[in-house]
């Protein structure tokens, strides 16, 4: 450790309320890294939830770690005033990573486990791995000397992407948590130290309810077809090793059982000074390209009291509340509490806001909590092609949101819309998604006279990603071309109108969330060049056999050693209904 990384570590602790500084004497040691910056970190809810449970443990200390932060200097805006930004974080500079509690390295840690939120921050666990003494990969590990694999961390992952489709993260992990983790995480310390160079140990791990073990599984592919891969073959299956289960039950937990948890709180976090609370998991809407809905397809929701509690219990360092949920509004309690938490003089910021719930006392929440931007998903421009993405809802419900948010005093709205929607050909999308704009902008603007003030209203374009275990995971991806186009052809007719702003996701970064998230082990190849710090696309036939193509109906998915979620039949009847109209 030097002088300096400790430095850097206690300005950062400096502005934390919350943060757990234990003795590691007889503990199991766990460093927990977030795969992107420090920020992002301490705005992820599922993140915080892993620190907390760990560290309320009397045998286990967590500590964390992050992806340096980039080397420029320069000046970060934070409640309101200014303060320098620290020029560049030792370990950005090629100094060992190390958590930020003790400043030890990773190599040092009985489990190295990875928070994986998207499917991109993958490319970054090898580098974060090696920078902390530890083989990045599983196969490097398993090839080490005996007495240096006994010495090894265990490498976890989990979190929302890993979870989703395991095979990818295998790669790199020794285990990954698929589904909620918090009982996984405990029964896993519960082992006592790992021995993950060890065969009986990792099938104890496989036992534990909810575990992959890539290590279980011969993958099997199929060589006639399947071009560029390497091993060569398109994805057959995964065959257990005897010991190991054929197939992993997605694990849920009640959230009455582990109620939420009081995350750290860090004056630098990217939602600012807000203490995230959660309310629910999962969406009873299940839009066909939505896997927060479709992963765990039951809406769990978290009771009012525990809630409460949370916020009580944070009340004393933060009044104003992020309410986290992928549908915080349809959490039955989110309008008493809001209510609640205005009147003692605090305010709410719920994660997500849906169209069709959008009435006069929401308006009056969001806006006496003080938001002047509002954001709502119409995922694309007209009701027939939101249709296509099995979400029905008429854009009447989008505009009336507008206005009564207008009429609220909210004049400014951010829509999110895809492109590249499987099925949809470019003109039709791109007509439709500057209609939709140009009417919704008409409807703000004829209630912003009315209260002298007009917002901006800014259109977010991401292409259309599938996602396992939803209807649209058979679908193809548009090209990098196509979906550029259409960008290009929804901001030119827009352009002209006042107001309205368009942004655009890159295609290259979502076609490489697609051959992450769709893809299998065989991933080793982009994450090795990734570890060495040439980050890309896969070659045209790799991504053409991934994702641009359209999966046949009994294609066999490396999420299929996941059980969970819907039966395949009605994904795959929803489907063939949503493509085939
Ligand atoms: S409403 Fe939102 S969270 Fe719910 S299924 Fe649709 S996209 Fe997912």
């Amino acid at each position: 450790m030097t002088w300096e990384t400790r430095r850097f570590h206690e300005e950062i602790l400096s502005r934390e309320v919350g943060a757990v500084r234990k003795g590691w004497g007889g503990k199991l040691r766990v460093a927990l890294v977030y795969p992107n910056r420090y920020e992002a970190a301490m705005s992820n809810l599922g993140f915080l939830t892993v620190y907390a449970r760990v560290n309320a443990r009397a045998d286990a200390v967590c500590e964390r770690a992050f992806l340096p932060r980039e080397r420029t200097g320069g000046k970060v805006l934070h409640g309101g005033y200014k303060r320098p930004r620290p020029r560049g974080e030792p370990a950005g500079r090629g100094l060992p990573l190390t958590t930020l509690e003790s400043s030890r390295p990773l190599s040092d840690f009985d489990v190295v486990a990875f928070s994986l939120s998207y499917e991109n921050d993958l490319l970054n666990l090898p580098g974060l791995l090696s920078a902390g003494g530890v083989p990045s990969f599983r196969a490097d590990r398993a090839a080490q000397k005996p007495s240096r694999r006994r010495e090894r961390p265990l490498v976890l992952a989990g979190g929302f992407a890993a979870s989703l489709s395991p095979e990818p993260a295998g790669a790199i992990a020794d285990a990954v948590v698929v589904g909620d983790g918090e009982r996984a995480v405990d029964s896993i310390l519960d082992l006592g130290s790992p021995r993950p160079a060890d065969d009986g140990y990792l099938k104890e791990l496989a036992a534990i309810p909810g575990l992959f073990v890539p290590a279980g599984y011969l993958p099997e592919y199929d060589p006639r077809v399947g071009n560029g891969l390497s091993p060569p073959g398109r994805f057959a299956g995964l065959a257990p090793r005897p010991g190991f289960p054929a197939r992993v039950v997605r694990e849920t937990i009640s959230l009455e059982e582990f109620p939420p948890v009081r995350p750290v709180l860090a004056e630098d976090a990217e939602l600012g000074r807000m203490a995230l609370v959660e309310t629910s998991r999962g969406c009873p809407k299940r839009c066909a390209f939505c896997a927060a809905a479709h992963a765990c397809p039951d809406f769990r929701e978290v009771p009012l009291g525990l809630v409460r509690a949370t916020v009580d219990a944070l009340w004393p360092h933060r009044t104003t509340v992020g309410l986290v949920g992928a549908a915080v509004l349809d959490w039955r309690h989110f309008r008493v509490l809001s209510k609640e938490i205005l009147s003692r003089g605090g305010s709410v910021s719920p994660a997500s806001v849906r169209a069709d719930l959008v009435d006069e006392e929401i308006a009056g929440i969001l806006s006496a909590s003080g938001h002047r931007t509002v954001s709502l998903a119409p995922e694309a421009g007209s009701e027939e092609l939101r249709t296509r993405l099995g979400k029905r809802v008429a854009d009447e419900v989008f505009f009336s949101a507008a206005r009564t948010l207008a009429r609220a005093g909210i004049v400014s709205v951010k829509l999110y819309f895809l492109c590249g929607i499987p099925g949809v050909g470019e003109g039709e999308e791109v007509e439709a998604t500057a209609d939709f704009l140009t009417s919704l902008r008409r409807e703000v603007l004829r209630e912003a006279k009315s209260i002298g003030r007009m917002g901006t209203v800014t259109a977010v374009l991401s292409p259309f990603v599938p996602k396992p275990f939803t209807p649209l995971q058979w679908a193809p991806m548009a090209r990098e071309k196509d979906l550029k186009s259409r960008q290009r052809g929804i901001a030119a007719k827009v352009r002209s109108l006042p107001n309205v702003r368009v942004s655009a996701d890159s295609p290259r970064s979502s076609l490489l969330q697609g051959y992450l998230g769709l893809s299998d082990r065989r991933v080793e190849t982009i994450l090795r060049q990734a570890g060495m710090g040439k980050v890309g696309l896969p070659r045209g036939d790799v991504l053409s056999e991934i994702v641009f193509r359209e999966k046949d109906a009994e294609e066999v998915f490396p999420w299929d050693v996941i059980e969970g979620g819907l039966p395949r039949k009605a994904l795959r009847a929803r489907y063939e209904r949503l493509i085939r109209r």
